[in-house]
């Protein structure tokens, strides 16, 4: 396959990250296939998944479109495929944008005004909404208005424009950046959380039926289990297992011909790739653990400081193998261990992640915030 051909020497590091929880170029319409339609083929997000259904219920009774509806959470666990299934369950067109596509109030408008009644409108990363955009869409949200403004400076003249009735759904990987007004005229706010081993087990399970793959179910525990609580990374890494035992057995995926796939791709046990590793390595076996500056450390691996720092550290301290300390970044007993070596007496310990299997957001600080 195209995307297994070699990267040239230059971009070793940065060659499509297998385990990254972006989906790639191309890699949406791989999805489509593999995107669950309705509420109850969604897996696991119970807790969401029983409040949109509350919610989508008690419209359909009122004959009135839901709530707006705000889905918070990390890439890759499902936002987009329940904007998806929030239409589908309404029978209601869906149109689909992003916040970085809404430059000006003018492209807002012109989506805004084009809408069905009842229909949805999804606005994926609507934390980067342009300002002008987002006070038209607070009317919209509210009174189902908006005011176009035509003309510059004293001449200016604001004409009002009706929007028909529809449902916001809203996708942000950073809730902590939205204003709060933007927040506040959400009627439902659902928080997506890492998956757990074996929910992804079941999610692979689903996928290898719809791809046609023969998988054990221990060769669905290990790739679950190095899939970093994400779907789209379990998806991922199934279809990359798929094509190993394709070429190098009978397609039958077992745990042996997973795992040793797994370890042609570099992803290893935690679900750690070459340059999680690299870093670790590099903190711990160069800088004895930290503490140690970010640039620092990016030099170290030969990577660029914001790669570091938005491709590896978020997994490694959700992992709860890397901290980010005011002086610096250090490596956790935990990542010591995951090295084979002994951790020095006072290395900072960390009751998350790799070292209980539970990925968890609520207990965390953001992580999406950066700290330096
Ligand atoms: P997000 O919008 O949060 O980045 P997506 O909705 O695009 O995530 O999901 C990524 C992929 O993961 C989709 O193709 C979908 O097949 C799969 N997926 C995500 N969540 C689930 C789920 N709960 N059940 C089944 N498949 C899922």
């Amino acid at each position: 396959m195209s995307e297994r051909s070699g990267p040239s020497p230059g971009e070793a590091m940065s060659e499509p990250e297998l385990v990254s929880a972006l989906a790639a170029p191309g890699e949406r319409e791989v999805e489509l296939s593999l995107r669950p339609r309705t509420l109850a083929e969604f897996i696991a997000q119970p807790r969401v998944r029983e409040q949109l259904e509350v919610l989508l219920r008690s419209a359909q009774r009122r004959e009135r479109p839901p709530d707006h509806i705000l889905l918070s959470g990390p890439p890759g666990l499902g936002k987009t495929s329940l904007a998806m299934i929030v239409a589908a369950e309404l029978g209601a067109a869906i149109r689909v944008t992003s916040g970085p596509a809404i430059e000006r109030s003018g492209d807002l408008a012109a989506v805004l005004t084009a809408l069905g009644p009842g229909d949805v409108l999804f606005i994926d990363e609507i934390h980067r909404i342009a300002r002008p955009a987002e006070e038209l869409l607070y009317s919209a949200m509210e009174d189902f208005r908006v005011d176009v403004v035509v003309g510059k400076g004293p001449g200016a003249t604001a004409i009002p424009l009706d929007v028909e009735p529809f449902t916001l759904v809203g996708a942000t990987t950073r809730s902590g950046l939205l204003t709060g007004p933007l927040r506040d005229r959400f009627g439902f706010v659902g928080h997506m959380d890492f998956y757990e081993t074996a929910e992804l087990e079941e999610l692979l399970a689903r996928s290898a039926t719809i791809l046609g793959v023969r998988i054990e179910p221990s060769a669905s525990e290990e790739i679950a289990g190095r899939s970093r609580g994400t779907p789209r990374i379990a998806n991922r890494l199934l279809r990359r297992v798929r094509d190993y035992a394709e070429v190098r057995a009978d397609g039958l995926v077992t745990r042996d011909i997973a795992q040793a796939a797994l370890s042609v791709y570099e992803v290893d046990q935690l679900g750690l790739d070459r340059l999680d590793r690299a870093v670790l390595q590099a903190l711990v076996e160069k800088f004895g653990g930290g503490p140690v500056g970010l640039s620092t450390l990016a030099v170290a691996v030969g990577e660029e400081r914001e790669t570091v720092e938005e491709v590896a550290e978020p997994f490694l301290v959700r992992a709860g193998l890397l901290a980010r300390t005011p002086r610096g970044r250090v490596a956790t007993a935990a990542a010591w261990h995951h090295l084979g070596r002994t951790p020095p007496p006072g290395s900072a310990t960390f009751q998350t992640g790799a070292t209980t299997g539970r990925f968890g957001l609520a207990s965390e600080p953001d992580l999406f915030t950066e700290l330096e």
